[in-house]
């Protein structure tokens, strides 16, 4: 049976409890143990799929289609593993189970409340994943602060587990926050001291804590915070700000996180964790020898976490590159025909975004068109792909108001339209078309040269799609299908030929991007993007120009 570690977070939110859990778990896989890690949300939705992401950020889709909270973003991004539905659990969906099984007569005519019947199915679901001997080491984040009212049966469910499995198999970190009083000139540890205080009220205590600060903790504070909270010193961890969060492992790896949870679950001491790949990409992500600008057209932009994906897998794609990737973002509510060349001045490469409804699409195939026509390096992705379609099928097909049956279901042109599969659904949740599906690229194209195979899957989270009823029209006019889902034929990329990269796609490969193993076609972009910045220094400097010449 695997061994599990629970991540709480105390005094407030946004403290980087999936950063830190996935920093830990990374540290443990990199010595050797395999380690998976999921998060209990205590909200009531059944999974993020219907919030705006205003509320919570972007919604992270895994492989097999479930529609989950951004952290599981990190956990494959640090851990290059794949999630499942299984790693994302809300409390709305512990009592839709609880509730359907009472429907079916499974309570036995028990009174159905929350101590036992859902504790007791939050605990199943906190150990599904240590079962069948797949992992080592389950991590489990629980979402929201200690002393929230909706978290407390999560707590509660962890206070039975410290209680019910070996001593040595279930730990507890808590992660949380040492403020500096600037006029005082002092840490803060009483904030700290009033939450585990809070946890112990609710019988569980903390194995470790882990200590967010901008100052850096010193012996006698550690000591203090260990005196009060009752735990060893050496269970006090300073996790000080990170200039990238892909710093946080070594900084957690300094500090011994791991080999604390490994001497108090009886693990066997192994090899030094080797993050050589990491550090590789650390010092690439630190040291970049070009610069791109690449403009982030969506409507959310207010919001980063709305686009979180996206934004890493820049990252990822910059370090590779060696280049440094600034994201400037633009509203597309603001764009319009008079004012598209200076919104978007100064760029070497646009991104459209994925999102839905009405808002800043006009603004969006504004922006397209620009960079069809000025040789600016283009990228759809999702919504993105269909604006792109939109705006060629207008434009260079003449189709007058051209639109998707999304934003005008009376379209004279629906060049995307709803599939087949969803005119009949009605309900909201988990409906769309999700997860990994896979595509048949052609040989030849943009999208072969950057994948290098014919043979791809990737992660989707649609309603709509491009009407192949126009699909000759297109060909003939000059765009390219370079991907195609082989059973539904349905167009999965499409790219324009004789442009320096211009490329949409309906799928988000945003989502399968990680340290290790960066989206191809953010790599490709950013290396375009790199072209495009050498072809605007030669233009705007002629020295240069005369040179090459
Ligand atoms: N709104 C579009 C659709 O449902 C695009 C979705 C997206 O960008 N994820 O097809």
């Amino acid at each position: 049976m695997a061994k599990f570690i629970f991540v709480t977070g105390g005094v407030t939110s946004s403290l980087g409890k999936g950063i830190i859990a996935a920093s830990l778990a990374k540290l443990l896989q990199a010595r050797g143990l395999r380690c998976t890690i999921q998060k209990f949300d205590p909200y009531i939705n059944v999974d993020p799929g219907t919030l705006n992401p205003y509320e919570h950020g972007e919604c992270f889709v895994t492989e097999d289609g479930a529609e989950t909270d951004l952290d599981l973003g990190h956990y494959e991004r640090f851990l290059n593993i794949f999630t499942t539905q299984a790693n994302n659990v809300t409390t709305g969906r512990i009592y839709q189970t609880v509730i359907n099984k009472e429907r079916e007569g499974a309570y036995l005519g028990k009174t159905v409340q929350v101590i036992p019947h859902i504790t007791d199915e939050i605990k199943r679901r906190m150990l599904l994943l240590g079962k069948d001997d797949k992992y080592d080491v389950v991590l489990t984040e629980i979402g929201g602060t200690v002393g929230d009212i909706e978290s407390l049966p999560f707590i509660e469910a962890v206070r039975q587990l410290q209680w019910e499995l070996p001593e040595e198999d279930c730990l507890v970190v808590h992660l949380t926050l040492i403020p500096y009083l600037k006029a005082a000139k002092e840490l803060k540890t009483k904030p700290t001291q009033h939450s585990v205080k809070l946890m112990s009220e609710n019988g569980v205590h903390p194995d470790i804590l882990v200590c967010r600060t901008e100052e850096p903790l010193n012996h006698e504070i550690k000591r203090k915070i260990a005196q009060f909270c009752n735990v060893k010193v050496e269970a006090v961890i300073e996790a000080a700000d990170a200039s990238t969060i892909y710093e946080v492992p070594l900084a957690m790896m300094r500090e011994q996180l791991d080999v604390i949870c490994m001497k108090k679950m009886n693990i066997p001491p192994t090899k030094e964790p080797d993050l050589s790949k990491w550090k590789q990409f650390l010092d690439k992500l630190k040291y970049p020898k070009s610069k791109v600008t690449i403009g982030l057209i969506g409507k959310y932009i207010e919001l980063q976490d709305a686009y979180k994906s996206i934004l890493e897998s820049f990252i990822h794609a910059g370090a590779i590159n060696e280049c440094k990737v600034q994201v400037v973002n633009v509203h597309s509510e603001f764009i319009s025909d008079e004012n598209v060349a200076e919104k978007l001045d100064g760029l070497d490469g646009l991104l459209v975004a994925p999102g839905f409804g009405h808002r800043g699409i006009e603004g969006k195939i504004v922006a397209v068109k620009f960079a069809r026509e000025n040789n600016l390096p283009f990228f759809g992705i999702c919504l993105g792909m269909q604006m792109a379609v939109i705006e060629y099928g207008r434009n260079m097909l003449g189709l007058e108001n051209a639109h998707s049956t999304e934003m005008d279901s009376h379209t004279q042109h629906p060049v995307i339209n709803l599939m087949e599969e969803q005119k009949k659904i009605k309900a909201m949740g988990g409906t769309m078309r999700l997860g990994a599906y896979p595509c048949t690229i052609k040989k030849g194209t943009l999208a072969y040269e950057i994948y290098g195979t014919t043979q791809i899957s990737e992660r989707h989270r649609h309603r709509y799609e491009f009407n192949n009823d126009y699909l000759q029209q297109y060909e003939e006019a000059g765009v390219v299908f370079s991907g195609l889902n082989a059973d539904t034929r349905l167009v999965e990329i499409m790219e324009i030929p004789g442009h320096p990269f211009f490329i949409g796609v309906q799928y988000h490969p945003e989502l399968k991007s990680t340290v290790e193993n960066p989206a191809p076609l953010f790599v490709h972009f950013i290396n375009a993007a790199k072209r495009h910045n050498d072809r605007r220094s030669t233009i705007k400097n002629p020295l240069l120009q005369s040179e090459m010449i």
